[in-house]
């Protein structure tokens, strides 16, 4: 089977690596020359929205998928016309932006903050009014790693907020004063079967995950599962959907989904019986899902490395390491790559984690 993938970072290049088992092929196209996925298939080298390039790609998979949500909507109709794409550009088109998402949330009944649509700084004041501060004013779509939002705390940083954002249509979200954050990694096949990973806690510094631990028996799980299960229904949706969530007292509140495999997943790669890069293309190629659970008697964890990719020798000395390097350049703030530790309990994994961080 050919699959063609809309963008060729390191979530198509794992993607590619998942799939090659399986017989698979891939096909990317991205503007970038050297995306780190490239090497992995055939690599059309053009912007998202380069119609000839985009039925190129069309005309020589089987069906397309996508690495990244900001590809725009229109991208996912137009190749429609010529193959499947899952998930679907409907799917694509709420989940990209803030607003159509949380409203989206709203009508699953599933609860989320306050919110409010955002097109001028007259709407953020009446918002503000309403909503109280503090509270986080963010672009309706292509924000990612904590980029394109601000938090408001008082009316001063309110008042010219608007405009620091680029003028763009915006959503203002009340604080959640949560007490952890965590994400479900879910699957769900063109039948509608849906599966779903141990929900993960996530920590995040200057607004860029950092570590993702695998929970276990999480008190949370079996309703994250469900509000996963109506969203996933309401957007017909095929593939991997991550859902993250505030911890708040009493349960959860919906922060936001992205529609692909997401950081907060990697772990699955080694912590998983079938990862979710795997279990991805097997939704997409409608073939049956793996198993979501953890690999028996193990306990697994994520860091990622950003900026750099640390020593390999410091790291693989470790032997519960798994060393994930992107083949990027190395850029302040960038994810470069990531390292996997599967243990055998807690206290062993916990230890891990410290080790490991003192290496990044
Ligand atoms: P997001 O891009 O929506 O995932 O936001 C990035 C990070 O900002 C989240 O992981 C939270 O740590 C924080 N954050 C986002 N929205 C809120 C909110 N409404 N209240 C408090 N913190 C938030």
């Amino acid at each position: 089977m050919k699959v063609g993938v809309i963008g060729a970072g390191q979530l198509g290049r794992m993607l590619a690596l998942a799939g090659t088992p399986l017989n698979m092929e891939f096909a990317f196209l991205d503007p970038a020359q050297d995306a780190c996925a490239a090497h992995l298939g055939k690599h059309i080298v053009a912007n998202y929205d380069d119609k000839v390039a985009l039925e190129q790609l069309a005309k020589q998979v089987d069906l397309v998928t996508f690495e990244f949500e900001s590809v725009p909507a229109e991208t996912v109709a137009f190749l429609s016309q010529f193959v499947p794409v899952y998930p679907s550009a409907q799917a694509l088109r709420i989940a990209r932006d803030r607003w159509f998402e949380k409203s989206m949330f709203l009508e699953q009944g599933i609860p989320t903050t306050a919110f409010a649509n955002v097109l001028s700084q007259a709407d953020l004041d009446q918002a503000v009014a309403e909503i109280g501060l503090p509270a986080v004013l963010k672009t309706r779509t292509l924000g990612y790693d904590g980029k394109g939002q601000k938090v408001l705390r008082n009316v001063i940083d309110a008042s010219n907020a608007f405009a620091e954002l680029g003028n763009v249509p915006c959503i203002l979200e009340g604080f959640v004063n949560f007490t952890g954050e965590v994400s479900l990694i879910a699957v769900r096949t063109r039948e509608g079967d849906v599966r779903c990973y141990p929900l993960v806690h996530n920590t995040h510094n200057n607004g860029i995950l950092h570590l993702s631990v695998a929970s276990t028996d999480h008190p949370s799980q079996a309703l994250a599962e469900d509000y996963a299960a109506r969203v996933l229904k309401a957007l017909d949706y095929v593939g991997v959907l991550a859902f993250e969530f505030f911890e708040v007292e009493g349960g959860l509140k919906a922060n936001e989904i992205a529609p692909r495999v997401h950081n907060s997943g990697h772990w699955t790669i080694e912590g998983a019986q079938c990862s979710q890069f795997e279990n991805h293309l097997r939704a997409v190629a409608g073939l049956p899902l793996g198993d979501t659970t953890k690999v028996a008697g193990t306990e697994s964890a994520m860091l990622n490395c950003i900026g750099r990719v640390p020593d390999s020798v410091l790291v693989l000395q470790e032997l519960d390491a798994h060393l994930h390097h992107y083949g990027k350049a190395f850029k302040a703030g960038r994810k470069v790559g990531h390292i996997t530790l599967r243990c055998t309990d807690k206290e062993k994994l916990d230890e891990k984690i410290k080790t490991l961080e003192n290496y990044l």
